[in-house]
């Protein structure tokens, strides 16, 4: 995809995407990570969306304020791990090991890996208990639980049983991820969105309004760590 970079704000890369069937100009950001698309008629030169992507740069920039830049994981730089910064730091160890709110790693191999095995670690740990307990109390039973790097959604819930959530949940304070994994137990007895869906979740977390707006919120700023893939 041709990429658009504007004048002075090397940051504000933008993604043009030319559509024969579209009639005009579009500038989009997307909610969940900020990345910038601009769609229009594919007779349109490349300077012409670039004079229409400049001539939005204030509002581009304003918007674009509240995403944060990306994070690429690597030493010296701080992760929240269930929603306290912890800073990412050489040491002589095996595998990742975390003291006080120092997660030490090797030197010896890539530091963004280590770093997400060990959040894949650490959520597979809390989110096994929680499930476990919120199953228990709700009645039903769950098969296995999957984590995945989602976009989209936070967690999901298939008919046989099966749960899924983001492993990005562990970047978060502790009390959402359990909010999420509630809201998927109570998916075990309830697939919809419906008011008895929602009295299940209160029944087995208690009050979830703040941490349902905390997500919507600062969930998408999970999103601006990034690690090799
Ligand atoms: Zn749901």
């Amino acid at each position: 995809m041709t990429k658009i970079f504007l004048e002075d704000e090397p940051g504000l890369e933008i993604s043009l995407r030319k559509n024969s069937n579209s009639r005009r100009i579009s500038l989009r950001i997307s909610a969940l990570d900020g990345k910038i698309t601009l769609t229009g008629p594919s007779y349109l030169s490349f300077e012409e969306f670039k004079n229409f992507a400049e001539s939005k740069k204030s509002w581009l920039k304003s918007k674009r304020g509240s995403f944060q830049h990306p994070i690429f994981v690597s030493e010296g730089i701080k992760i929240p791990i269930l929603g306290f910064e912890t800073k990412v730091s050489f040491s002589n160890v095996q595998k990742p090991k975390k003291i006080g709110n120092v997660l030490y790693v090797s030197k010896r191999q890539s530091v963004s890996n280590q770093v997400k095995n060990y959040l894949l670690e650490i959520c597979r740990f809390h989110l096994n208990y929680i499930c476990a307990e919120f199953s228990k109390k709700l009645g039903s039973k769950f098969y296995k639980i999957t984590l995945r790097d989602t976009r989209s959604r936070w967690g999901s819930c298939s008919n046989d049983a099966n749960l899924m959530f983001s492993w990005r949940l562990v970047m978060a304070p502790e009390d959402i991820l359990a909010y999420v994994a509630a809201h998927e137990v109570a998916h075990l007895k309830h697939m919809n969105h419906s008011k008895e869906f929602w009295e299940t979740v209160e029944f087995i977390f208690g009050p979830y309004k703040k941490e349902k707006a905390w997500l919507k919120q600062n969930g998408p700023s999970l999103h601006r760590y990034k690690f090799e893939s």
